[in-house]
């Protein structure tokens, strides 16, 4: 098999500034270590002002495509940049990340080089020919392993899927960088504005523990006591669709078939019923705990652990334990 490329993600500051590599970047990198057996694995790190990132992803090569005209995302004028580039090199393996933006790139990019994608994957291997892939379907109901065999074969994985690589990840001596010229990058639909939300907190998509809240939360003033149990954790604060349609929480909050796709090390759940909508974006989660008043809530049915009561009593108890435990340490 040729190289193996992953498709880098850059952290932007307000005024898109590229402030850092999101940890999904490095995660790409061990899945595409696990799939590259003695080849060389490869980072495409597209933006403009992204140059300086190139050594800190941990490929051995990394083709950085710094240039103006990358600097506001235009989902097919970079596909068709990317594109261009992969179709001169031919990559045996293009993995992309599965988040909004990975989501929105890798399959365009996929559909230039008519090439075949497994999306939302948890798992990468290859069969010695192909890539193999696990993904879940049916609103993670049943994992599918299907077999990539077009080449080059593209994936999208889903982020906390797998380690990120950290130094490990870094081949001795540094990578190689190559700048690589930009062609037509003009695209028909361009991000004009990008507006962060302003919070101290990882976000959902990102974060390695996340207490969600439901509709048993009663109201948005009661997510100020999820808040101090996810400040007390260093989680995210994520939310259901019930909460999010009602106006408590933003949509970026939201876990779900049609929110965030998670699997963070640990989902707690708080008076979440655990519609299956809702276990699709959470199911994979290493280590599930729900707190219920309704012992028969469909949550228990994927939960690791449980507690049968009244959020109100159990959160700020549970919050209590926490700071506790991190006192005696
Ligand atoms: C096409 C489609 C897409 C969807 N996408 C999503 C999605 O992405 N994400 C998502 O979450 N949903 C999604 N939904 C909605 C989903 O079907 C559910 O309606 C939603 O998840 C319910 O949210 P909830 O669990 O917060 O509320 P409820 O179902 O109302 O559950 C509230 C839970 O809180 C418990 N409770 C109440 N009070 C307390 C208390 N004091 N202490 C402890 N427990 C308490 C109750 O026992 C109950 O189990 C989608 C639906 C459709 C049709």
């Amino acid at each position: 098999m040729a190289d193996v490329w992953i498709l880098a993600e850059v952290q932007q500051s307000a005024d898109s500034t590229a402030v850092g590599l999101r940890r999904v970047t490095h995660e790409l990198v061990t899945a595409a270590r696990g799939v590259a057996g003695g080849n060389r694995v490869c980072a495409v790190l597209a933006g403009h002002g992204v140059a300086h990132l190139a050594g800190a992803i941990g490929a051995d090569t990394v083709f950085v495509m710094d240039d103006p005209a990358l600097a506001a995302y235009s989902p097919d004028g970079w596909a068709k940049a990317i594109a261009a580039v992969a179709a001169e090199r031919k990559p045996g393996i293009i993995l992309g990340a599965s988040t909004a933006r990975g989501r929105d790139l890798t399959p365009r990019i996929a559909a230039i080089l008519g090439a075949g994608l497994a999306s939302d994957c948890i798992e990468l291997g290859t069969d010695g020919t192909a890539l193999t892939a696990l993904r879940p379907m049916y609103a993670g109901k049943a994992l599918a392993r299907v077999r990539v065999t077009s080449q080059p074969a593209m994936a999208t994985l889903r982020p906390n899927s797998y380690a990120p690589a950290g130094d490990a990840g870094a081949s001795t001596g540094g990578p190689t960088i190559e700048a690589v010229p930009v062609g037509d990058a003009s695209g028909r639909a361009v991000v004009t504005r990008v507006e962060l939300t302003a919070s101290t907190r990882p976000d959902v998509s990102e974060a390695d523990i996340i207490v969600s809240g439901g509709r048993g939360m009663g109201g948005p003033e009661h997510f100020a006591m999820l808040e101090q149990l996810a400040d007390a954790l260093g989680a995210a604060v994520g939310a259901s669709r019930a909460v999010v349609d009602a106006g408590w929480r933003p949509h970026s909050d939201q876990v779900g078939q049609t929110g965030k796709t998670v699997s963070p090390s640990l989902y707690i759940a708080c008076g979440i019923s655990g519609a299956v909508q809702h276990l699709a974006g959470m199911k994979t989660s290493k280590l599930i705990i729900a707190f219920n008043k309704d012992a028969e809530a469909p949550i228990f049915s994927v939960a690791d652990y449980g507690i049968v009561g009244d959020v109100f009593e159990i959160v700020p108890a549970f919050t209590e334990a926490v700071r506790a435990l991190h006192a005696v340490r």
